[in-house]
C-alpha cells in the first residue's frame, strides 16, 4: 500500500525544514536565495513560508546582503530565539538553583539560594513561590505562552513520564509526584533524574557524540548511559547507577544501606568531607598534607570503575559533575594506567574524555526536553 502525502503534509514539512534551516545556520543571516538553493524549492514557495514564520513571531529579518543583481539587496533571516523559553530548576539537599533558557539552549539567567530540602508542602510552596518571582524578573509578555514547561532535576530516579520519584533515598522523596509543582504552577512540569538531564546536555553541545558512558561527579556519584544519542534507562529505570556497585565489601555505609558502593569513594561528599573543592585541588597540587594521597586513592578507585564499565560497554567515557574541571591531563593518564592495568585489551588513551559542559549542566539539560520537542513540531 503507498502512503499519500497530503499537500496540508508537504507544506508543515516545507516549513519545518526551512525553520529547521535557519536554526542550524546560527550566527549567519539566511537568504530566501539560499534556502531555495538547499532545498530545490521554487522562490514563491519559500517566499511565502518566510512570511509565515515571520509573522507568527519565529524568524525575524536580521540583515541585507548583496543580491546577484548590482544595487539590488535581498533580506536575511534568522531565527527569534527567546520566542519560547524553558526552565531548569535543581533541587538539592542544602540549595536550589534555576536557570532559564532560550531556543539555542542558552542560559537567560540563573538565580542560586541556599534552602533546606524538606518534603513538605511548606518547602514546595516556598520553592514554586522562588520559581514565580523568578518568572516575573524575566520581564517577559506572557509568561504562560511563551514558557514551554519546567524539568525539576532531582538526586533520584524517576518514571518514565517524569510524574514520579520512583527512588529518592537522598532526599527521602522516594514516591513524590510532579503534582506538588503542578497545582501551583501553570506551566508543564516534570521531574528529572539529575545525571539524565547532564548526559542531555552533553549532547546538546557535542553534535557529533553517538554513544558514551557519562560519570556525573557532583555532590554525589551519578550516571547515564547514552546510546544512539539517547539516554538508556533500562526496564526498572535504574540503568547506570554505577555508583552502586560495590568498591569494597567492607566499606562505608552507603545512603542506599549498602556498604561500599563506589558511591562511598568516588563522590565529591566522600572526597572532600566538606572541604572547599578549590582549597583541596590546591593542596592536591602543592603536594601539602594529605590531599594528594586521598587523590590518589580516589583516581584508584574510578579508574577501576572505569576499567569494570569499559568490559561492559567498550565506548567513550566521559567524566562529568562539579569535579570534572579539575582534573588534569595527567589525573587522565593516571585512569588509563589503571585501567590498562585491569583489562587484557591494549587501547590508545582515546575513550577518557571530560564534559564540555562543566557548569549548569544538570539544570539546562532538566530544560532542554522541552525546547527539543518545540524544535521537532514548528
Ligand atoms: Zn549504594
Amino acid at each position: 500500500m503507498t502512503r499519500r502525502i497530503t499537500p496540508e503534509q508537504i507544506k508543515l514539512n516545507n516549513r519545518q525544514l526551512i525553520y529547521e534551516y535557519i536554526y542550524s545556520q546560527k550566527g549567519c543571516n539566511v537568504s530566501q536565495n539560499e534556502i531555495s538553493k538547499a532545498f530545490h524549492m521554487s522562490r514563491p514557495t519559500v517566499a511565502g513560508n518566510l512570511s509565515a514564520l515571520e509573522k507568527d513571531g519565529l524568524i525575524f529579518r536580521s540583515g541585507l546582503l548583496e543580491a546577484d543583481q548590482p544595487g539590488r539587496k535581498s533580506v536575511t533571516w534568522s531565527i527569534a530565539e527567546d520566542y519560547r523559553i524553558a526552565l531548569g530548576v535543581e533541587i538539592l539537599k542544602h540549595s536550589v538553583k534555576i536557570i532559564a533558557v532560550n531556543l539555542y539552549g542558552h542560559a537567560l539567567k540563573c538565580a542560586k539560594f541556599k534552602t533546606e530540602y524538606s518534603n513538605n508542602e511548606k518547602y514546595y510552596g516556598h520553592i514554586t513561590g522562588k520559581v514565580k518571582e523568578f518568572i516575573s524578573s524575566l520581564e517577559i509578555n506572557d509568561p504562560s505562552q511563551k514558557i514551554l514547561g519546567i524539568g525539576f532535576a532531582l538526586q533520584g530516579l524517576v518514571s518514565e513520564d517524569g510524574s514520579k520519584v520512583i527512588y529518592g533515598e537522598i532526599l527521602k522523596c522516594t514516591g513524590l509526584t510532579i503534582d506538588v509543582f503542578t497545582k501551583r504552577l501553570d506551566y508543564p512540569c516534570r521531574f528529572v533524574h539529575e545525571p539524565d538531564g547532564a548526559a542531555v546536555s552533553e549532547l546538546w553541545v557535542s553534535p557529533e557524540l553517538d554513544s558514551a558512558v557519562y560519570l556525573s561527579m557532583s555532590e554525589h556519584l551519578g550516571g547515564a548511559l547514552i546510546h544512539h544519542r539517547k539516554v538508556l534507562n533500562g526496564m526498572h529505570r535504574h540503568s547506570a547507577t554505577f555508583e552502586h556497585i560495590t568498591a569494597c565489601p567492607d566499606g562505608n555505609l552507603c545512603y542506599c544501606g549498602k556498604r561500599g558502593c563506589y558511591e562511598t569513594v568516588c563522590s565529591k561528599v566522600a572526597l572532600l568531607k566538606g572541604e572547599d573543592p578549590d582549597e583541596f585541588f590546591r593542596r592536591v597540587r602543592n603536594g601539602e598534607g594529605d590531599a594528594p594521597e586521598r587523590w590518589r586513592v580516589f583516581l584508584c578507585y574510578l579508574g577501576r570503575l572505569i576499567a569494570h564499565l569499559h568490559l561492559v560497554a567498550d565506548t567513550k567515557f566521559i567524566l562529568g559533575g562539579h569535579l570534572a574541571p579539575y582534573f588534569t591531563a595527567d589525573d587522565i593518564d593516571v585512569l588509563y594506567k589503571h585501567v590498562r592495568e585491569m583489562t587484557p585489551f591494549v587501547e590508545n588513551n582515546d575513550y577518557i574524555l571530560l564534559s564540555k559542559m562543566p557548569s549548569h549542566n544538570i539544570t539546562i539539560g532538566a530544560a532542554l526536553p522541552y525546547v527539543m520537542k518545540f524544535l521537532e513540531g514548528v
